[in-house]
């Protein structure tokens, strides 16, 4: 398995095809190779140029001397009884970040990391907690579900999958550790080559960003991608958001719901929806009267709402509904008209949960620091080093 680049070569592996041919003309070559190389690339998996048959031996010779094809190395891999896979990848710099693969009856989804930490603070979730590093590059993004193909065997054409066996990948959401859009061009450029039916060819309606709102991005991703959208919204009101996801009060709910309505009008008018996402806290954000604030601020929405029960992590006050409160907030929505589905949690038995990924971030905010301290001096906060990552959540694509 190839490493985390530690020369001067270039690192073909987050390139689109647009950025390979303007690569290929500046060594001398044709734009044509572009194609070639992104299919032995991510179609066959292949990081050996000396096994790209179709180039000349002299261009596969020149690109073992400038290029490489380097994706993160894998930490560690855990398989849950369920079938949920996580990695931990270490990425250049040394942080880790983590990808998950949640396996359903009728599709494979792999949950994606953008940034390194997250510099947003949502109060729910322990990736905030972690303060933040930097942003991954383009290669480090696309680099985890290339990695997860090569985990699975599933560039061996040659290997069919068995009845019931896992590892087919059919959707990717940009739900993992970190905020997408503050990532856009590397995030950007990783999609493009998820959709490139010339790269891994998966559909707009399968690839899924998901962002806290921040808006300004939002209104131009419409421009440079049609990829599918999911809100993390959380809290049916401004007052109440403010507190859960700081980013609101500087692009509150009514300018971010016009401006993912902007999105969805952009790229594909009436036949696409918008997920929204909502994690439920006990007596925080779960009551009816809040359920039905949100039944009505999405009545014209086309939408469909995941609602996530909050999974605990060290030192957060927050808990988790009652299966009651969670069935009684989704019957409030499903009698206004909303399909509203409960997400099920998957993974637990390898902290492959919402709430329960962990990262490892070198934090450069000092927040994640802050926040060890208070576990280590917090009884029962769980062992040192254990902080929980609370991506975004995994949406049912
Ligand atoms: S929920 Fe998303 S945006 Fe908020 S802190 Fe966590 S990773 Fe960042």
């Amino acid at each position: 398995m190839p490493t985390t680049a530690v020369n001067n070569r270039t690192n073909l592996l987050g390139k689109t095809e647009a950025q390979l041919r303007d690569y290929f003309v500046s060594l001398g070559e044709k734009p044509f190779r572009a194609k070639q190389v992104l299919k032995w690339i991510h179609q066959a998996g292949i990081s050996d140029f000396a096994a790209m048959t179709d180039l000349s031996v002299a261009l596969r010779e020149k690109l073992a001397n400038v290029a490489e094809i380097s994706a993160p190395d894998i930490v560690s891999q855990r398989d849950s009884k369920d079938g949920t896979r996580k990695w931990v990848l270490r990425v250049s710099g040394g942080s880790c970040v983590e990808t998950v693969y949640i396996p359903e009856a009728d599709r494979g989804t792999l949950c994606v990391s953008s940034q390194v930490g997250c510099s947003l603070d949502c109060s729910f979730c322990a990736t905030g907690k972690q303060g933040f590093m930097r942003d991954l590059g383009a290669a480090e993004i696309i680099g985890q579900l290339w990695l997860a193909k090569h985990s699975f065997n599933t560039y061996d054409a040659s290997r069919e999958l068995a009845d019931g066996e896992h590892g087919k990948i059919t959707n990717v959401v940009m739900m993992g550790m970190g905020e997408p859009l503050l990532n856009f061009d590397n995030v950007v450029s990783a999609m493009n080559l998820m959709m490139d039916d010339n790269a891994h060819g998966l559909s707009k309606r399968r690839v899924t960003l998901s962002t806290s709102g921040v808006v300004p991005m939002l209104d131009k991703l419409s421009e440079a991608s049609d990829c599918a959208l999911a809100v993390s919204l959380h809290a049916p009101n401004d007052e109440l958001r403010n507190e859960l996801v700081p980013i609101n009060k500087k692009y509150p709910i009514a300018m971010l719901m016009d401006s993912a309505q902007r999105y969805m009008d952009a790229v594909g008018g009436n036949k696409r929806v918008i997920t929204i996402e909502y994690t439920l806290i006990d007596q925080v954000n779960d009551s009816l009267q809040l359920a039905q604030q949100l039944a009505q601020l999405l009545k014209n929405v086309p939408c469909k709402i995941n609602l996530i029960p909050f999974n605990p992590f060290p030192l957060s006050d927050y808990r988790r509904p009652s299966n009651n409160r969670i069935h009684a907030f989704q019957r409030v929505l499903r009698e206004a008209g909303h399909i509203a589905h409960i997400r099920t949690t998957r993974g637990e038995d390898i902290d492959a949960a919402c709430g329960q990924l962990a990262g490892e971030v070198l934090d450069r905010t000092r927040r994640s620091e802050r926040y060890r301290q208070a576990q280590g001096n917090s009884e029962g906060a769980g062992p040192a080093g254990a902080a929980t990552a609370e991506p975004h959540i995994f949406a049912r694509g």
